[in-house]
């Protein structure tokens, strides 16, 4: 469990900077929340939420990427200490109710929203966008986890699109009589062996280019995450027309939790059900 280690800025365009303390005041008679962050899903609730006039929304990011796409409003970057250190930012900031919207991979935060909000004594949603759903031509293996990935993986192919992030690239280095293109945000730290090329990139992607990055590589299995929506979509497309085989990892499974929307439309109707705080 880290140290708390957070900063307050303002986006969009903000930067980081030193942080700033805007919890101790409010306009009267508004709902605090907090929206735990770092999804396109999570940016577009903050900024109907930020519209509501009832509402005051800040929004939370784990600080993972070097150069983040910053929400509208108030942002505050880095991790609390644990589910304790998130009840006290709560408690601390007078919140008034927690939207976790973080990606459908962040597996701790998921719980630690729950138990914090729990502690806290404050309405918790989760806000998890849909999975994808296979297509008639689709060539998707399921494998419940990373480390069955890396084990299947031989099997399917011999150059592989590694799309599942920089947090699980070192489980595939030690896979042998492959060759890897990973795409990634931000570069590891580690150097990488010579069979693994780095692609830094974000999306969204298109199904024209991620057809030509297939075949200007070689591509002959991609690897992802059952991320869901839009913007990372393409990469399932253009496997399709191809007849690639996709290494597909399910998510991780989820705690039991008390209200689930799918999307920031309905998490931003759910808020506005919400009686407005106490001024703060
Ligand atoms: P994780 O394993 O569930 O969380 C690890 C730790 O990072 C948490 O215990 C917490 O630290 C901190 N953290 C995570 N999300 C946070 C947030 N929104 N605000 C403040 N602290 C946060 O999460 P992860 O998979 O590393 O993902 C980190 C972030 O990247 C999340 O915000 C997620 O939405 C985003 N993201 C993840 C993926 C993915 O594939 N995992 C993909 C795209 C975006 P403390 O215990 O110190 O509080």
């Amino acid at each position: 469990m880290g140290a708390p280690n957070s900063e307050a800025v303002t986006g969009p365009t903000a930067r980081r900077g030193p942080a700033v303390d805007t919890s101790t005041s409010r306009p009267p008679s508004t709902r605090r929340v907090l929206v735990l962050g770092g999804t396109a899903e999570a940016r577009a609730l903050a900024a109907i939420l930020a519209a509501q006039p009832a509402t005051t929304v800040v929004s939370s990011l784990a600080g993972r990427v070097a150069d983040p796409r910053l929400p509208v409003g108030e942002v505050r970057i880095g991790g609390f200490g644990g589910p304790a250190g998130l009840a006290r930012w709560l408690t601390d900031h007078h919140v008034d109710a927690v939207v976790d919207a973080t990606h459908p991979y962040a597996a701790r935060m998921r719980i630690a929203g729950v138990e914090a909000a729990a502690t806290a004594r404050v309405p918790h949603l989760r806000l998890e966008r849909p999975g994808w759903t296979a297509q008639p031509g689709d060539r998707w293996h399921r494998v419940p986890d990373m480390a069955a990935a890396v084990r299947d993986l031989p099997a399917l192919g011999t150059r592989a699109l590694l799309t599942t992030g920089r947090q699980s690239l070192g489980m595939f280095l030690p896979v042998t009589g492959m060759w890897f293109l990973a795409r990634v945000v931000d570069a590891p730290d580690e150097p990488l062996p010579a069979h693994v090329r780095l692609l830094r990139s974000r999306g969204p992607y298109t199904v024209d280019g991620e057809l030509a990055l297939i075949r200007d590589h070689r591509i002959d299995v991609l690897v992802t995450k059952d991320s869901g929506g839009a913007l990372t979509e393409a990469k399932l497309v253009a496997a399709r027309r191809l007849g690639l085989p996709v290494l597909m990892v399910d998510r991780p499974a989820p705690p039991d939790l008390p209200a689930v929307v799918q999307t920031a439309e309905e998490a931003a109707r759910w808020v506005e059900r919400l009686p407005a705080g106490q001024p703060g």
